[in-house]
Parts: C-alpha cells; sequence; structure tokens
C-alpha cells in the first residue's frame, strides 16, 4: 500500500464515479502501476508535477507517495472533486487542484520550477497538449520533463525514426529538442473500462537548445508541407515553399525524388534553414 487513503474502487463506488467516454475516462486503479509511472518522472522531490486529467486521482496517490513537492492536477469533470479533496487532505499543502479544461487553464500561474508533466492524458486532447508543450514561444519550456501516457500507436508516433509509417511531424517535433523514449507499455485491461488498444508511457527529457539549428516556424511548415502528402515526392508535396523546390532539394543534397519518411532530422532542419534564408 503506498498511502492510508482507500482503495480506488472503493473510491469510485463511493463517489459514483462512472467512466464517461466523452471525458476520455479510462482510470487506472493498480496503485502498485500509478507508482510505477511517476517512478517514470526520474525523482521528484523539489519539483512541482502538473498533472492533467487527475480523475479518482490513482497517478495523483502514485506522485504524492513518490515524493513531489507539490502537484498541480487540472480536473475537467466535477464529479472527481470530492475524491481528490480527500487525497489533498492526506497531503497537507502538496495537492492544489483546478477545475477546468486543461486546453485553457493557465497553469503556468500556479507552478514553481523545476516542473515534471506527468499524465494519464484523455486520449480527445492528448495530442493537442503534447504538442502545445513542444512548441512554447521561448525554448527551454517552463518543464524539465514529460511523462505521458498515450494510446500506444501515439506514443510510437511520438519515438518513431525515418523509414516507418509512425514517423511524421510528431517524431521530428519531439526529437528536435527532446530525448524521448517509451518507458512502460500496458494492456488495455490495465484500465478501467478497457479501453480498445494498448497504451504506453512515454517519457520526454529537454535538451538545453535544438539538435541542428533551424527556425522552429518555418521547420513546422517544412515538416506539415511534407507530411501532408506523405506519399507524394518532396518535389512535389513542398513546391508551395518554394517554386524552385528541386533545385534547392538538389543544392542540399536531398533528392527531390525521395519521400518525407525517408529525410531525417538534420536534414529537414537544413532545409528549414535554407528556406528562411531565402
Ligand atoms: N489520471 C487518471 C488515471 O490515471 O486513472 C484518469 C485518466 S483518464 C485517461 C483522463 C482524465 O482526464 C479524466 O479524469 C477526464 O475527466 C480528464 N479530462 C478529460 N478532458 C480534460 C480536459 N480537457 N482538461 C482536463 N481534464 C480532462
Amino acid at each position: 500500500m503506498i498511502d492510508n487513503l482507500p482503495p480506488l474502487r472503493d473510491v469510485i463506488a463511493r463517489h459514483d464515479l462512472r467512466a464517461r467516454k466523452s471525458l476520455g475516462q479510462n482510470f487506472l486503479l493498480d496503485l502498485n502501476l500509478t507508482a510505477r509511472i511517476a517512478r517514470a518522472a526520474g525523482d521528484l522531490a523539489g519539483a512541482d508535477v502538473l498533472e492533467v486529467g487527475p480523475g479518482p486521482g490513482g497517478l495523483t496517490r502514485g506522485l504524492l507517495a513518490e515524493g513531489a513537492r507539490r502537484v498541480l492536477a487540472i480536473e475537467k469533470d466535477p464529479r472527481c472533486l470530492p475524491a481528490l479533496a480527500e487525497i489533498g487532505a492526506a497531503y497537507p499543502g502538496r495537492l492544489q487542484v483546478i477545475e477546468g479544461d486543461a486546453l485553457e487553464v493557465d497553469a503556468l500561474a500556479h507552478l514553481t520550477p523545476p516542473i515534471k508533466v506527468v499524465a494519464n492524458l484523455p486520449y480527445n486532447v492528448g495530442t493537442e497538449l503534447l504538442v502545445r508543450w513542444l512548441t512554447p514561444a521561448q525554448w527551454p519550456p517552463f518543464w524539465d520533463s514529460l511523462t505521458l501516457m498515450f494510446q500506444r500507436e501515439v506514443a510510437e508516433r511520438i519515438v518513431a525514426k525515418p523509414g516507418g509509417k509512425a514517423y511524421g511531424r510528431l517524431a521530428l517535433l519531439a526529437q528536435w529538442r527532446c530525448d524521448a523514449r517509451i518507458v512502460l507499455t500496458l494492456p488495455p485491461e490495465a484500465f478501467t473500462p478497457a479501453p480498445k488498444v494498448s497504451s504506453a508511457v512515454v517519457h520526454l527529457t529537454r535538451l538545453p537548445g535544438p539538435r541542428f539549428p533551424a527556425d522552429a516556424k518555418m521547420l513546422e511548415r517544412v515538416v506539415a508541407a511534407a507530411f501532408n502528402q506523405r506519399r507524394k515526392m518532396l518535389r512535389a508535396s513542398l513546391r508551395g515553399l518554394d517554386p524552385e523546390i528541386g533545385a534547392r532539394l538538389e543544392r542540399l543534397g536531398i533528392a527531390p525524388t525521395a519521400r518525407a519518411e525517408e529525410i531525417g532530422l538534420e536534414a529537414f532542419c537544413a532545409l528549414a534553414r535554407d528556406l528562411k534564408e531565402g
């Protein structure tokens, strides 16, 4: 047992927290598992943790038991608040819960660095939140690391290397300025209710700066154009960025007949730099 609070099954029954699909609710009830996810975030002592979607609080309890200095939890479903208040009472002064939509709440105003983000994300907003965290106005971002549960297929897109279907915008965005790896894979039965697919936890740590220099906006434009038409050759998919793109690619040593998924991060950055120069 990681704390003296009641088992999550009892909490859910007592507060009548029947899972709602519209809120992406698939709960983790095994506190050994939530403690493992909390440990995957590294040493939490001395760090503030931002958790999106605490639900009945299984992961929240893992984070607090593993020594997080403070947890700021943002939850959209008001039904979960009484259960979360009980956790707050067991860890005085260490849990703050904000009722609201994580896409709208200004979490930063309530956090003190160093900050780690740890969450079992609702599938419907998970990718959008990740993209926001990866594309702040300035680098380094507010967070030191992101430890996030996704559907396994999304997790694989984040850590993918060139040459396969999983490789694309998410991989490039993530790996440009972070180390990213899958630290845990979970079968559907680990959740209540069980979703249709497996899940995986990705751990991303920020690098001090990009692996290869490039203007962030231009890199995003190039990557979006290349992968929006991923079956096409680059000379066709990137024509909108430069009518003479074929010659430009050749000058940079990139085959104009190659497809986006064959092109590594370094070459995309070189192309973004070249386009930025005009
Ligand atoms: N952390 C809990 C766990 O591991 O058992 C619950 C995870 S469940 C996959 C996702 C949680 O995110 C749900 O509690 C849901 O109500 C909440 N949620 C959904 N959309 C949200 C949003 N836009 N902002 C904040 N929380 C949201």
